[in-house]
């Protein structure tokens, strides 16, 4: 059978890898000019630092099996995010944890003591049900520091008012009552050696795949295979015939320095009188190499234009019927499966798309079988225009 994988990210990559292996023959088209969607890494020609070309991407999975896959195409290097926030002239430590706690209340709490401060004097326990963001926020951590780390920056992150997000963005963070200051909290963490890019393309070096990059999707490609997995934006598939979903773009504003500009990977801003939300320092996410100069990512969210990328969907609680009637038309569609971020339109976090991407697999290969025996990589063919 034949198969068109629209985008080289990681769902793409790893169905695609699945599907070769099974025998099937598989082209992968991507409109850009690299492999591995928004995690694509590429090296610096000025400072040779490895960059997070769009944004910090670290690897986190309590799923074991899915870290024993993601390992089995790099090396991975322990990584633990350890994530600052600049607020009113003060450094904290993020996620909320004792730290954070103390040092914005100027308290020595014990863990215990922390804990019983927020809940009867900051969390506002009449939200017995949060319906959206904000109402999460004040219901577990209260007015104050959802004042000063959340509002000014999910406010400059998603472009609208936090209640009008769902609640599940801010289940993303944990909130601690001890000195864990790790950003996530899974059991397995850590950032490949040589970058995602560097991940993919062993991800779809295999000799039924072909890759053709600076290659956009057109309904006479589609018109070529069997079955098209589809890992771009959800409304563009249907020429966004119902309207536009949303979804938040980042442009960088990229500095050099020398030496350690400031000390961390991720900085944070929380208020608003800062235009950007935060500021990534690349070198800081392969501590295992060595570099004089450095560089920096200053980062800006706005709404996503049709011609820029996009990052995140926004899933407004407003916005649920379109969203509703993009999966109705997602789901009558027999010959295409949508996959990852932007097929599905949801949030998902690396280890999540590389999960679901292993469980399509076999009822992808439930429906159009297994052709031979699996062959091992010989060498993927990566062009940049694909003729039919
Ligand atoms: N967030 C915030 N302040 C911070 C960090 C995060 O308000 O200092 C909120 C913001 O709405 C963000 C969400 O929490 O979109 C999830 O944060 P995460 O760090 O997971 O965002 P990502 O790294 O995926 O952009």
């Amino acid at each position: 059978m034949k198969f068109l994988t629209v985008g080289a990210g990681l769902s793409g990559a790893v169905l695609a890898r699945g599907l070769a292996q099974a025998g099937h023959m598989v082209t992968v088209i991507d409109s850009r000019h690299h492999v591995a969607g928004n995690c694509h890494t590429e090296r610096c020609t000025e400072t040779g630092v490895l960059i997070h070309a769009y944004g910090p991407h670290i690897f986190h999975t309590d799923d074991a099996e899915v870290w024993a896959y993601a390992n089995r195409f790099a090396r991975f290097m322990p990584f633990s995010n350890r994530v600052k926030s600049t607020v009113d002239g003060a450094v904290y430590s993020l996620p909320i944890n004792l730290h954070t706690i103390n040092q914005f209340f100027g308290k020595t709490f014990s863990p215990s003591e922390a804990r019983a401060f927020i809940e009867t004097t900051q969390a506002d326990r009449s939200l017995t049900n949060p319906q959206n963001f904000e109402e999460q926020a004040l219901r577990f951590i209260g007015r104050d520091l959802y004042d000063a780390f959340f509002k000014g920056y999910t406010e400059k992150q998603w472009g609208c008012a936090p209640s009008a997000l769902p609640a599940a963005i801010l289940k993303r963070l944990p909130l601690r009552f001890n000195y864990d200051d790790s950003y996530f909290s899974h059991r397995f963490q850590g950032i490949p050696e040589q970058g995602y890019t560097a991940m993919v393309t062993s991800i779809l070096n295999h000799v039924n795949i072909d890759v053709h990059l600076e290659t956009a999707f057109t309904r006479a490609i589609e018109a070529t295979v069997d079955h098209v997995i589809w890992s771009g934006p959800l409304d563009s598939y249907f020429g966004h015939r119902l309207g536009r979903l949303g979804y938040r773009t980042l442009d960088f504003e990229r500095f050099v320095a020398q030496g350690d500009w400031q000390g961390c990977a991720v900085m944070n801003y929380g208020s608003r009188d800062v235009p950007f939300t935060r500021i990534t320092e690349h070198k800081h996410f392969a501590p295992w190499e060595m570099h004089d100069a450095t560089v920096c990512y200053r980062e800006y969210a706005r709404d996503c234009g049709p011609t820029d990328t996009p990052y995140y969907p926004i899933r407004l609680v407003a916005e649920k019927a379109l969203l509703g009637q993009y999966q109705d038309l997602a789901a009558a569609e027999k010959n295409v499966s949508f996959v990852g971020r932007l097929g599905t339109y949801r949030y998902l976090d690396m280890d999540v798309t590389i999960r679901e991407s292993l469980d399509l697999l076999p009822l992808l290969l439930a429906r159009f079988g297994h052709v031979g025996a699996g062959q091992t990589a010989r060498t993927t063919h990566i062009g940049n225009s694909l003729r039919i």
